[in-house]
């Protein structure tokens, strides 16, 4: 066997080598197929191999592919940008792009605290977020998410950023039930605000439904209200992380729209360009860029690819692909054909306990003692793939996994993950 040179997520462990991807599904080079039930990292929205993608991406890459946005705008950059601010609700009219999630939170944080030392108040350098959460995998970005596993080892690293319990109401951290609990979880966010002092706290930041380190946990009814009425009444800004959420997923263009709740920054990745090319967006409102543009002007962040021209051309054909093809509606109607067949999965087998998530972003809660991991590895084997998820009483339990097929899937193809889901569920049962 020859030397291995690429770190992988497992060094010295075996992954299938892709040949190619069409529509929701992956082949590998020895000919096995794998349905996508997770979109990979719930990226590819669209499905793989899609020509008008393809088409496009040649078109700009014909053009240019690559400049220096200090020195250069793109006709790609600038429509994207305006698309967003047609997309996004209300005043979120200005985009900055970056290549992954992460550098979206990074932005994110950035601009929330710059936008209070802009209007002269000082102080205002700390980004509150919730326990059960994943906003990205740098420094800064893990210091705001409670997502034990990917933390663990570099605790001593990560700054001490605050945290509020997740509105996980499968296993309330208040041992209550909604409604008569009255959000306490959304209640714990103003003590939190009272005890740091609000004079110290430029955003709070939270993911509409949590992902992997929850399992599409979707809060209840009420919450993001009271969510954004407590961030308003301290003039503290409100991030919403919907690097997974958005771009149709949930069967809203954006999750936050389930609520009508308009955060003050968006930030947004995966879906956005369907993992075709690499980008990125952190969206702010009028409100949050007018003291920045009445002042300095000047956004001290960025890296060399932001804002590229390939992966501008690319987003922008993906976002006109979900419009023309109704995949935001449609994946309201999938998902709501996919969580019902998924309650009758629940009711034959001993093991799932909870099944959430709204759209095409379901989560599976497995009862004390199945392992997620176990499951996952046993359908991929079947030539399914599931995204893993962290959970349970402790946060952190190998216990969940997300289902989140590319909005594109057929009915039948959903019947089909459904068989495979069910074989691999009889085979660890
Ligand atoms: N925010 C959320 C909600 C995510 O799910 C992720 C990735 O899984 C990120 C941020 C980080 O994005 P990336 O992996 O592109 O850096």
């Amino acid at each position: 066997m020859e030397r291995e040179h690429l770190i992988k997520p497992l060094i010295g462990t075996h992954y299938p080598t892709v040949s190619h991807g069409q529509g929701i599904y992956l082949f590998d080079t020895k000919g096995k197929r794998y349905l996508d039930g997770s979109s990979g990292a719930i990226t590819v929205g669209i499905g793989h191999g899609v020509p008008e993608i393809l088409e496009a991406m040649n078109k700009q890459a014909q053009q240019v592919s690559f400049v220096y946005r200090s020195q250069f705008t793109s006709d790609a950059a600038e429509k994207l940008a305006k698309k967003m601010s047609e997309i996004t609700q209300g005043d979120l009219n200005w985009s900055f792009f970056v290549n992954s999630g992460t550098e979206a939170t990074e932005t994110a944080m950035k601009l929330a605290i710059q936008h209070y030392q802009e209007k002269g108040i000082k102080g205002k350098n700390k980004i509150l977020s919730r326990w059960m959460s994943y906003h990205g995998i740098t420094i800064g970005a893990l210091s705001m998410s409670g997502h034990p596993l990917r933390r663990q080892r570099f605790v001593s690293v990560l700054e001490d950023y605050p945290s509020v319990s997740a509105p996980y109401c499968y296993r309330c951290p208040f041992d209550r039930a909604y409604p008569s609990c009255n959000l306490a979880c959304a209640s714990e966010l103003e003590a939190a605000i009272e005890r740091i002092g609000a004079e110290h706290i430029a955003a709070f930041i939270a993911e509409p439904i949590i992902g992997a380190a929850g399992g599409a946990i979707v809060p209840p009814q009420g919450y993001y209200q009271r969510i954004q009425s407590i961030c308003k009444k301290y003039d503290i800004l409100f991030i919403a992380d919907e690097v997974m959420t958005g771009l149709g997923r949930t069967g809203k263009m954006f999750a936050m729209e389930h609520w009508d709740v308009q955060p003050d920054i968006v930030t947004l990745g995966k879906g956005m360009t369907s993992g075709y090319t690499p980008m990125a967006a952190t969206v702010a409102s009028d409100k949050v860029i007018e003291p920045i543009l009445n002042g300095s002007k000047l956004v001290m962040s960025g890296h060399t690819f932001s804002a590229n021209p390939l992966s501008a051309a690319v987003s922008l054909a993906v976002i006109e692909y979900v419009e023309q093809h109704g995949l935001v509606q449609a994946a309201a109607q999938k998902g709501d054909y996919l969580m019902k067949k998924l309650h009758e999965l629940q009711s034959q087998t001993q093991l799932i306990g909870d099944v959430r998530g709204k759209g095409l972003l379901i989560g599976l809660e497995f009862v004390e003692g199945v392992k997620a991991s176990t499951l996952i590895q046993t359908a991929m084997k079947q030539g399914l793939l599931l995204y893993p998820a962290v959970a349970g009483k402790t946060g952190k339990d190998d216990s969940a996994c997300l289902l989140a097929p590319p909005l594109t899937i057929t009915y039948e193809e959903m019947d089909e993950l459904l068989l495979l889901l069910t074989e691999a569920f009889r085979e660890i049962e």
